[in-house]
C-alpha cells in the first residue's frame, strides 16, 4: 500500500511546499503518512486568502440557515467516516480505538450539528428597547463576524479541538486559518477535504500545517488575524495573549490543566476508583481535563490506594488499534522522557509509585513510546507532580482530614479547567459550588457535551467553547441606533444648536 501524502489547503487549492515530513505511529514508528511542511510564507498566503474571502463577503453573507445546512453536512460526512477516521486518529496520535471512534469523531460530529443549530436561531439581528420619547429611535443589535481567525490547537484531542473553533467562526459567517499540530495534522486536513466537497467556497478554510514556531507565532501575531482560537500549553497561551495585546485581538484560550478529583466520606468505591482510573487515564492520559489529584479521606486512604492498585493491574497498556486496549503510547520519545523525568523528580521528593512508575520493557514495546499506568502515593500538594501537568498516565493521591482541607488543597493550584466529587449529592454538590474550576463532574468524569461550556479557570484559560454562548466568541455586536421621528424636534442637538425658528 502506498503511503499516503497530504498537501496544505490555502484558496481552495491543495498545495505543497518542497518540505515533507513523516507522520509516524507513535504505538510502532511505521510511517502512515508524509505531510507538506508550511513555513512563513504559506502562513502569509493562507491569511490573505481568508483576508481576501472575508472582503469579498460571499461567505458572510450567506444566509445563517445556509452555513448551518454545510455544517449539517460536514457533520454527516465525518459520521459516515467514523470507522476510518478513528483508525487513522489512533494511527498518528496514539489514542484508543476505544475513545477515538465515540470522542474525537462522534463528539466532533455532534459538535458541529449543535453549532448548526444555534446558527440557525442566533440573534443575528435584534431590535430592541424605544429609545427616547415616543416617536424617537429605536435600536438594533447585530452580531457580525470578527474577520480572520486563527486556529491552533494540540495533537492529543485535534479533531474536537479544531471542530470547537472552526464550527462557530465558520457558522458566524468568519474565515479561518488552522494551524494543527505538527504531530497529529491528518484530520485537521482530511476535515478540509469534506469542507471542500461540501461546497465550502475557497479561502473560507485555509490548513497550514508546519511547527509551532515558526508557522502558529507567525499566525498569532499576524496583523490581519482579528482572532485567535488556541487549545495547548499554559506557557504559548500566555505567549498568545502577550503578543496579542498590541493589535487588541480577540483570544480564547484552552491551556492545561491539574483536575482535583475529590472522594468524600460517602463514596462509593467501587464506582469511584473506576471512575478515578477514567478520570486520569483516558486518551492515555494526554487529557487537558484529566483527574491527576486524587484526594482521598485519611481514613479510607489505604483502601482506596489498595483498590487503585487492583484495578489498575487490569488496564490493557498497547496496540492502539486493539480494542481490548486500554491504554495507547505517549504521543512521542521526548514526551516519554519528560514523564520520566517526573518519576525521577517525585521519587526524590518522597512519592512513591504504587502501581508503574515506569516505561515498560520487552514485547510489543520495543518500538514506540510508553509509560505503564501508574499511581503515585505519599504525595503532597506542594510537590512538582502535583502541580504541574505531567500529561501522561499518571494519577497523584493526597490525603485530606477534613472537607474544607479538600478544597482547599484542590484549589490550590495556578489551574483550573476540570474537577470532580464523588459522594452524596447533596454534599458533592455543595463541594462542587465551591471547586474554581470550568468544569466539575459529580460522580462522574470527562462529560464534555455540546450544550454546555469547556473551558477553563485561572492559567488554564480564557473564554468558553461549545455552550450557548459559543457564537459570541467569534462575533462582534453592533448598536444600530435608527432615527424614526423623521423630524427635528426632541433631539439631543439642543444641546450644542439651537432649534431654528
Ligand atoms: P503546545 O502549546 O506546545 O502546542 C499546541 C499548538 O500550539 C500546536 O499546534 C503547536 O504547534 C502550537 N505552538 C507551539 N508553539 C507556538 C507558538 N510559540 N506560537 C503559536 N503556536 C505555537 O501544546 P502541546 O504540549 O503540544 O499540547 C498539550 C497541551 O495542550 C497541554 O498543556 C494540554 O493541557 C493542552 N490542552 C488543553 C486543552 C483544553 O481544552 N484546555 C485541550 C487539549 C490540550
Amino acid at each position: 500500500m502506498t503511503t499516503p501524502h497530504y498537501s496544505l489547503y490555502i484558496d481552495g487549492k491543495w498545495v505543497d511546499t518542497g518540505d515533507v515530513y513523516e507522520i509516524r505511529s507513535p504505538a510502532t514508528e511505521e510511517l502512515v503518512a508524509t505531510v507538506a511542511r508550511g513555513g512563513v510564507a504559506e502562513a502569509d498566503r493562507a491569511v490573505a486568502a481568508a483576508l481576501a474571502a472575508h472582503r469579498d463577503g460571499q461567505w458572510r453573507r450567506t444566509s445563517p440557515q445556509q452555513r448551518a445546512a454545510l455544517l449539517h453536512d460536514v457533520a454527516g460526512r465525518l459520521a459516515a467516516r467514523t470507522d476510518e477516521l478513528a483508525a487513522l486518529q489512533s494511527r498518528e496520535n496514539g489514542a484508543t480505538i476505544r475513545i477515538t471512534g465515540a470522542l474525537h469523531i462522534g463528539l466532533s460530529a455532534a459538535q458541529l450539528q449543535y453549532l448548526a443549530a444555534l446558527a440557525e436561531d442566533y440573534p443575528w439581528e435584534t431590535e430592541g428597547p424605544q429609545i427616547g420619547p415616543v416617536p424617537a429611535a429605536a435600536g438594533l443589535v447585530r452580531r457580525e463576524p470578527l474577520g480572520v481567525v486563527a486556529a491552533i490547537v494540540p495533537w492529543n484531542i485535534p479533531l474536537l479541538t479544531i471542530v470547537w473553533k472552526i464550527a462557530p467562526a465558520l457558522a458566524a459567517g468568519n474565515t479561518v486559518v488552522l494551524k494543527p499540530d505538527e504531530h497529529a495534522p491528518l484530520l485537521a486536513l482530511e476535515l478540509a477535504r469534506e469542507f471542500e466537497a461540501a461546497g465550502l467556497p475557497p479561502g473560507v478554510l485555509n490548513v497550514v500545517t508546519g511547527d509551532g514556531d515558526p508557522v502558529g507565532a507567525h499566525l498569532s501575531g499576524h496583523p490581519d488575524v482579528r482572532k485567535v482560537a488556541f487549545t495547548g500549553s499554559t506557557v504559548v497561551g500566555k505567549a498568545i495573549l502577550r503578543q496579542s495585546a498590541d493589535t487588541v485581538r480577540r483570544v480564547t484560550l484552552e491551556l492545561g490543566g491539574k483536575g482535583a478529583n475529590i472522594l468524600l466520606d460517602d463514596a462509593d468505591l467501587d464506582i469511584a476508583v473506576d471512575g478515578a482510573l477514567f478520570a486520569c487515564m483516558a486518551n492515555n492520559g494526554q487529557a487537558c481535563e484529566a483527574g491527576t489529584r486524587l484526594l482521598v479521606p485519611a481514613q479510607r486512604h489505604d483502601e482506596v490506594v489498595r483498590r487503585l492498585v487492583e484495578r489498575g493491574s487490569t488496564l490493557v497498556l498497547g496496540d492502539p488499534l486493539s480494542p481490548g486496549t486500554h491504554v495507547g503510547p505517549i504521543i512521542s520519545a521526548e514526551q516519554r522522557d519528560r514523564i520520566l523525568d517526573y518519576f525521577r523528580i517525585a521519587a526524590e521528593e518522597g512519592a512513591f509509585a504504587a502501581l508503574g512508575g515506569r516505561a515498560p520493557e520487552g514485547d510489543g514495546f520495543d518500538r514506540g513510546f510508553w509509560i505503564e499506568p501508574t499511581v503515585f502515593t505519599g504525595v503532597t500538594n506542594d510537590m512538582r507532580i502535583a502541580r504541574e501537568e505531567v500529561f501522561g498516565p499518571v494519577l497523584t493521591v493526597l490525603r485530606y482530614d477534613t472537607v474544607d482541607e479538600a478544597v482547599a488543597i484542590a484549589n490550590d493550584t495556578p489551574y483550573g479547567l476540570s474537577a470532580g466529587v464523588w459522594g452524596g449529592e447533596e454534599q458533592a454538590l455543595e463541594v462542587a459550588r465551591r471547586l474554581e474550576a470550568g468544569m466539575v463532574w459529580v460522580n462522574d468524569w470527562h462529560v464534555i457535551h455540546p450544550a454546555y461550556p469547556f473551558g477553563g479557570y485561572k492559567e488554564s484559560g480564557l473564554g468558553r467553547e461549545g455552550g450557548p454562548h459559543a457564537l459570541d466568541e467569534y462575533t462582534e455586536q453592533k448598536f444600530v441606533s435608527l432615527d424614526r421621528s423623521g423630524g427635528i424636534a426632541n433631539r439631543a442637538f439642543a444641546i450644542v444648536i439651537d432649534p431654528a425658528g
